[in-house]
């Protein structure tokens, strides 16, 4: 081979970016306006294709190479007129849905506008076979419209994108999912088969592992964006949760995947992350089908770490946890997570509150992800001692039982590398099945206890909601002076 040719390869060969998906938020209107196009939402599986001359590869978001269950993707994308490129979009079935073109022949295309991406991947599929590779059209209509008109004609939802805007990796408040409600009692769970369906999670309340992951099923829009691609720890409770004390009594907290993971399906992610003392292996949800699974395993809580695993050195979050004692009043509760929010705020940082389905609230501070665990951790320490000088009658950092008489303990400590918190809108171990749910500041002066919302209360929440409470949380990259 003549060495220009070499180096030619080498030069589109490098120049491939990785693959790191754009990721939709949920949203509870479809927005409207001029600077969105809307896509029918495919709810399949989110996989590149990536071709290099002769060379196609299809992979997940995670990097597993899945080409060998695709050969007839891989041989469509082989045909197409060009010479290095990738693709992005989801497998429904037999059809992949190409939506976005990040790469063509040596060109970076993510900087360019979506509305020009997608012209050019129209252009390059136009002779595709469609049964197997197909371009993803759009309308550019009033997004409500456009929704009202898919859900008739059976569609799960939309997806609007803002036209002009390049491609960004990861959650983005540029890409909005709205799904269409679902029909009472016809929820589809999607290939997923639940064993023990009747088996009673929530015996108190008649609530069985079939209707959890139903529910899940129809709510998982709102629940992914909070779970996705974090590093997870996992409560398992195979005979239900009956006493008060489940988590302690009858659950399992499950860390590391090993041992306990072969009732996980292989389509979920497994990553392995180097701890203190070994390599621990951990199960990541990717999608709406990872997320039944794991519950079809009598999974009642879903745990995770504040950093992706994307970006595992660097936390994308912060979450201090107010335990009260038995003895403080739930106002009491609220006020001090005001006084947290303020405090944050002295630092330049905006926060989002959540019920926790227990006792107390968690305050939630989202990060751009640039900060190592030591400065956040040090940060975290100094807003709650900050806080404990100025109002001690009310806070406590000490986590003996006995100093914390009357008071609420801020635990910082949820931000360690290894620590978890509970996911928002996970269900909790608890007899009567409460919910730990993302609050907006206004409500929560009027909330009336940190357990209300539960597994039956749940969707008439989130389907009267006229905005997402977090919606800004999303797009929210902060970033802090770290101490010196
Ligand atoms: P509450 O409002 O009742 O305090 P909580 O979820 O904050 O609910 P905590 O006991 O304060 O419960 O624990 C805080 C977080 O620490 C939990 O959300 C959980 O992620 C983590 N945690 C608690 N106990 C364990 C455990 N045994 N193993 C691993 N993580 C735990
Ligand atoms: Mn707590």
């Amino acid at each position: 081979m003549p060495p220009t040719a070499a180096r030619g390869r080498r030069a589109i060969a490098a120049s491939l970016p990785d693959y790191a998906p754009q990721l939709a938020t949920s949203g509870l209107a479809a927005p409207g306006g001029e600077d969105w196009l809307h896509e029918l939402s495919y709810a399949g599986e989110r996989l590149c294709c990536v071709k290099r001359r002769t060379r196609v590869k299809i992979a997940a978001p995670s990097g597993e190479d899945c080409t060998s269950h695709h050969a007839a993707l891989a041989a469509a994308v082989a045909e197409l007129p060009a010479q290095a490129l990738l693709l992005d979009g989801e497998l429904t079935a037999s059809t992949y849905f190409a939506f976005d073109l990040l790469h063509l022949d040596g060109v970076d295309t993510r900087p360019l506008p979506l509305e020009e991406r997608k012209q050019l991947l129209r252009e390059l599929l136009r002779d595709a076979p469609p049964a197997v590779l197909k371009y993803v059209e759009h309308v550019q209509d009033d997004g409500p419209r456009v929704l009202r008109q898919a859900c008739k004609l059976g569609a799960t939802g939309i997806v609007s994108k803002r036209r002009s805007t390049g491609h960004n990796s990861g959650p983005s408040a540029d890409w909005v999912l709205t799904l269409c409600a679902p029909k009472p009692g016809t929820a589809l769970i999607h290939g997923v088969p639940i064993s023990t369906p009747t088996r009673l999670l929530y015996p108190a309340l008649g609530f069985s592992k079939r209707d959890l992951v139903q529910l899940y099923a129809e709510i998982a829009g709102w629940v992914l964006p909070h779970v996705r691609g974090r590093p997870l720890t996992l409560v398992r409770c195979e005979h239900g949760a009956t006493r008060p004390d489940a988590l302690r009594s009858e659950c399992k907290f499950l860390r590391h995947a090993s041992g306990w993971h072969r009732w996980v399906p292989s389509h979920v992610q497994r990553v392995q992350i180097r701890e203190r003392e070994k390599l621990g292996e951990y199960l990541v949800i990717q999608r709406e089908a990872d997320l039944l699974a794991i519950l079809n395993g009598d999974i009642l809580e879903l745990h995770t770490w504040n950093a992706t695993v994307a970006r595992l050195e660097q936390p994308d979050r912060l979450v201090f946890d107010l335990d009260p004692a038995s003895d403080v009043a739930w106002p009491d509760v609220i006020a001090a997570a005001r006084l947290l929010r303020a405090q944050l705020q002295t630092h330049g940082l905006e926060s989002w509150v959540k019920s926790t389905g227990g006792k107390g609230l968690h305050v939630c501070v989202p990060l751009a992800p640039q900060h190592g665990w030591d400065s956040c951790y040090e940060l975290s320490r100094r807003v709650a001692l900050q806080l404990e000088r100025a109002a001690p009658r009310i806070f406590t950092t000490r986590f003996e039982k006995l100093a914390r008489h009357g008071k609420i303990l801020i635990d910082y400590k949820r931000n360690h590398r290894a620590a978890v918190a509970v996911a928002a809108l996970s269900p909790r171990a608890r007899p009567h099945a409460p919910i730990s749910v993302p609050l907006s500041w206004r409500e929560l002066a009027r909330e009336p206890a940190p357990d209300r919302w539960t597994v039956n209360n749940l969707r008439t929440r989130l389907q009267k909601l006229k905005q997402d409470p977090w919606a800004d949380y999303w797009s929210c990259q902060q970033t802090f002076a770290a101490a010196r």
